[in-house]
């Protein structure tokens, strides 16, 4: 009975997490009005906490939060899961060390998305967060499993992708981890577009790049 109790207060804190890690991409604008999807990895049942589909990131309360397994079954939760939980889906099936993902529509990475150029890394901290050039995967229809799988071939050892046409991805060790490189790949996609209005941007040399990516 104790143990019940600690999951669902465990379950209620991670529901929250997530509603706050919601609340903070909405208000920095990389998921405007209800475009967008985060979720994160409960470790103890290895179910997906995922946001529910087109629903406004300001009246999320933890029963909007949808769970599912692994194979996509609703384990808790009455609203509709986000349509691009195959994808998310797929990565934790393939990632185990992923905690989190975040799926996002910001403006300046949509430019690169549209134009499926790789966004450069051009500011020191995104080189550390993405772990190189963010990578653009070929146009195709997202909410497939399918699409998960060929998309973390395009991604590799990177921690964020763009897709082409529509937003970007990116993943992490816990929720902070995969907002920061959002924010970061969205940063680096500003800073590149602006650059470029200049002339052409110096690059962070190789052996530099390669001591920081680690
Ligand atoms: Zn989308």
């Amino acid at each position: 009975m104790a143990r019940a109790v600690s999951d669902t207060r465990q379950l209620t804190a991670l529901k929250e997490e997530l509603i706050a890690g919601a609340a903070q991409v909405a208000s920095i604008g990389l998921v405007p009005l209800t475009q967008g999807n985060l979720s994160l990895r409960d470790p103890q049942s290895g179910h997906v906490l995922i946001t529910p589909h087109d629903y406004p990131y300001d009246e999320l309360t933890t029963d909007d939060v949808v769970v599912l397994d692994l194979a996509g079954n609703v384990v808790d939760g009455f609203r509709e899961p986000s349509h691009e939980s195959p994808v998310h889906l797929a990565v934790y099936e393939r990632r185990p060390e992923v905690v989190a993902i975040v799926h996002a529509e910001p403006i300046y990475t949509n430019v690169f998305g549209v134009l499926h150029k790789p966004i450069a890394p051009l500011h020191v901290n995104t080189l550390i967060d993405v772990g190189g050039a963010v990578p653009v995967m070929p146009f195709a229809p997202s909410g497939s499993r399918q699409f998960g799988y060929d998309m973390l071939e395009v991604m590799g050892d990177k921690r964020a992708v763009v897709w082409a046409n529509h937003g970007m991805l990116a993943v992490g060790d816990s929720l902070s981890k995969a907002i920061h490189c959002t924010v970061m790949v969205e940063i680096s996609a500003q800073l590149y577009h602006m650059a470029l209005q200049h002339g052409q941007p110096h690059l962070i040399p190789d052996e530099f790049s390669d001591q920081l990516v680690g």
